[in-house]
C-alpha cells in the first residue's frame, strides 16, 4: 500500500527536494498511480536487457492524456529525467529508468480506440499489445503485419519508439512502413501530432523521425497503424543445409532470384540443437543451419512461389525440403524459431541477444567470423535470425556467477557489432541502441553526425530530460571507448580525457 509521501520525516535537503516534487506529481495523479518505495520500483528497474539495473525516483503510471501531460509539466519544470516505458520487453536497455528520473509507464493505455474497416486502419493507445491489433481486426479479415517475436506482449508505442520489425517484414516492411500517425507530447507535455491518415503529408518527414526515436523525442499517446488483408494461404519451406555457407549463400540467392518471401529466416545447429528437445518443431539436429521460407497470397501465387523457391534452394545445395502441408504443420515449422530465445535459456544460465544488420551477401562470412571468436572467447554462440533482411541475432551464451564472464560475453558481443559496421552493416537491426550499443555508435557515426542526431534532439527537448544517456553517444563517451573518429592523425578534441 503506498503511503503518502509526505510521510517522510528527517530529510536532508536533497531528499526535501525529491519529495517536493514527489508530492507534486502525486498530485497530478490518482492514489496508487504513483510508485516510489524500493519495493515498489523494483519491476521497473530494467527491461529485457537485465545485466544493466537502476531504481527509478519513482514510477508514474497514469491513465489520462491530462495526467501525462500533467506529469511531463512537473517533470519539466524540475529538470527530472523520463523514461517512457511500455512492457518493458526492449533487449538494449531503452526503457532502463534513470537514477533521478520518472519512470512514465504507458501500460495503462491499452484501448482500441477504432478499427476503420473502410480505411484499413486501427487507431490505438500506446500501452496496446502487437498481437491484440490483429486479433481485434482478425474478424474483418484483416491484420497488422509486423510482427516482432515478442509481439503477444510488447506494445505499439515500444515499437515505434524502436521501429521494430519482425519475419513478415522482410515483405510487409518495419513499423515505420506499416503507421500513419502518431500523437503524443513534448517534454514541455505540448500536444505534438505527426504524420495523418492520408498516405502523404507535406513538409520534413517527421512521422518517420519518431520511428525509432527510442523515447528521447516525445512521449507517444495514440498510433494509427495501416491493417492489410490476412492473405488466403500461407506455406513455409523448411531447407536444411549440411554447411552454414550453403544456407547463407541460399538466402542471398532467393532474394536475388527476385522472389521476396513473406519471411526468410536461419538458424543454426546450436540453435537447432537448443530448440527441437523445447518444442519439437520437427528440425533436422544434424543439419549445420535451417531456414524457413515462406509464401503467402493466392493458392496460385503459393504454389508458383514455393515452387521457384524450391528450385533455387535446391541449386543452393539444400540437403532436404519439406513444405508445409496444413496450417498447423505451418505453425509447427514456425514454432522452433519463435521460441529460439526461450529455449536459449534452457541450455544456459543467461544469454546475451545482439542485434547487428549486415549486408545479405556477407552472411557467410560473418557467421564464419563469429564462430572464430567462440574460440577466441571461450562463449558459444546460437545464431538465430532474420536472414532475409541481413538481421542476425548472434546469442551469446554465459553464465553470470561464474567471474569475468559476462564482461568477456559484452566484448564478444560488441566486436560482433563491429564487424558488422566493418562489412558495411550497422549496429542496430530492430532492437535499438538504448545504452547497450551506445559505444558502438561512436564506431558508426562521426563526431559531426552524432552532432546532427543531438541538434534534432535539442529541437524537440531543449533540455535533455527525454530517456537521457541512451542511444546518442556524448563526445566524452567516444573519447572514453577510444573510439573517436581520428582523421589524418588529428586528434579532435585533445581536451576530452581518454582512458
Ligand atoms: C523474447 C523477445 C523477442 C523479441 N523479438 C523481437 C523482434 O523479433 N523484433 C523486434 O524488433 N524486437 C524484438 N524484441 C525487442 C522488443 O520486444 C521490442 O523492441 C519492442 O518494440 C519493445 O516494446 P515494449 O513495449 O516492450 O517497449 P519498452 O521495452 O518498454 O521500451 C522500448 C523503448 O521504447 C520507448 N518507449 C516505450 N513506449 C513509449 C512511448 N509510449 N512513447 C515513447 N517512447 C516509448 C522506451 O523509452 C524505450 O526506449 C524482442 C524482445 C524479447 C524479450
Amino acid at each position: 500500500m503506498t503511503q503518502p509521501v509526505s510521510a517522510i520525516s528527517r530529510q536532508t535537503p536533497q531528499q526535501q527536494a525529491r519529495t517536493a516534487i514527489l508530492n507534486q506529481l502525486q498530485e497530478c495523479l490518482a492514489p496508487g498511480q504513483l510508485l516510489w518505495t524500493e519495493e515498489e520500483t523494483k519491476p521497473y528497474e530494467c527491461d529485457g536487457l537485465s545485466a544493466f539495473r537502476q531504481l527509478p525516483m519513482a514510477v508514474a503510471l497514469p491513465n489520462t492524456l491530462e495526467q501525462v501531460q500533467a506529469v511531463l509539466r512537473v517533470c519539466y519544470a524540475h529538470n527530472v529525467p523520463v523514461v517512457a516505458r511500455g512492457a518493458g520487453t526492449g533487449l538494449s536497455g531503452g526503457a532502463m529508468p534513470h537514477a533521478e528520473g520518472v519512470v512514465l509507464s504507458l501500460a495503462k493505455f491499452n484501448q482500441i480506440l477504432e478499427i476503420n474497416a473502410a480505411a484499413r486502419t486501427a487507431t490505438v493507445q500506446p500501452g496496446v499489445r502487437n498481437l491484440a491489433i490483429s486479433q481485434a481486426c482478425a474478424h474483418l479479415g484483416l491484420y497488422y503485419a509486423p510482427d516482432p517475436s515478442s509481439q503477444i506482449a510488447c506494445t505499439i508505442g515500444g515499437n515505434v519508439a524502436e521501429n521494430s520489425g519482425g519475419v513478415h517484414c522482410l515483405k510487409y516492411g518495419l513499423t515505420v512502413h506499416n503507421v500513419l500517425r502518431v500523437r503524443g507530447f513534448t517534454m514541455q507535455g505540448e500536444p505534438v501530432e505527426f504524420g495523418s491518415l492520408a498516405l502523404d503529408a507535406p513538409g520534413l518527414d517527421l512521422l518517420a523521425l519518431m520511428h525509432g526515436s527510442e523515447g528521447m523525442l516525445a512521449v507517444i499517446t495514440e498510433v494509427t497503424v495501416k491493417l492489410i488483408p490476412k492473405p488466403e494461404l500461407a506455406q513455409v519451406i523448411l531447407a536444411s543445409f549440411d554447411d552454414l555457407e550453403k544456407a547463407a549463400e541460399a538466402v542471398a540467392a532467393v532474394i536475388a532470384a527476385g522472389i521476396i518471401p513473406a519471411g526468410l529466416e536461419m538458424m543454426d545447429n546450436a540453435s537447432i540443437r537448443a530448440v527441437e528437445p523445447f518444442v519439437q518443431a520437427g528440425y533436422n539436429t544434424t543439419a549445420a543451419a535451417i531456414l524457413l521460407c515462406e509464401s503467402d497470397g493466392t493458392p496460385e501465387e503459393v504454389a508458383d512461389e514455393i515452387a521457384r523457391m524450391s528450385a533455387v534452394l535446391n541449386q543452393c545445395g539444400a540437403t532436404e525440403l519439406r513444405v508445409s502441408q496444413t496450417e498447423e504443420e505451418r505453425l509447427k515449422f514456425w514454432s522452433g524459431r519463435k521460441n529460439a530465445f526461450p529455449a536459449a535459456g534452457k541450455i544456459s544460465p543467461d544469454y546475451y541477444c545482439m542485434d547487428g544488420t549486415i549486408p545479405r551477401k556477407e552472411i557467410g562470412k560473418v557467421l564464419r567470423a563469429i564462430n572464430d571468436m567462440e574460440k577466441q572467447y571461450g562463449l558459444r554462440c546460437a545464431n538465430v535470425f532474420h536472414a532475409g533482411d541481413g538481421n542476425l541475432h548472434p546469442l551469446i551464451l554465459f553464465d553470470a556467477n561464474i567471474p569475468a564472464e559476462w564482461e568477456r560475453a559484452e566484448k564478444f558481443g560488441a566486436d560482433i557489432l563491429e564487424l558488422c559496421v566493418e562489412v558495411g552493416g550497422t549496429v542496430t537491426g530492430e532492437h535499438g541502441v538504448g545504452i547497450e550499443k551506445i559505444n558502438q555508435m561512436c564506431v558508426q557515426f562521426a563526431p559531426a553526425e552524432r552532432e546532427a542526431f543531438f541538434a534534432v534532439k535539442r529541437a524537440f527537448d531543449d533540455k535533455g530530460l527525454l530517456n537521457p544517456g541512451k542511444a546518442i553517444p556524448t563526445l566524452h563517451r567516444c573519447a572514453e571507448y577510444g573510439k573517436m573518429h581520428v582523421q589524418r592523425g588529428e586528434l579532435k578534441h585533445p581536451e576530452l580525457p581518454r582512458f
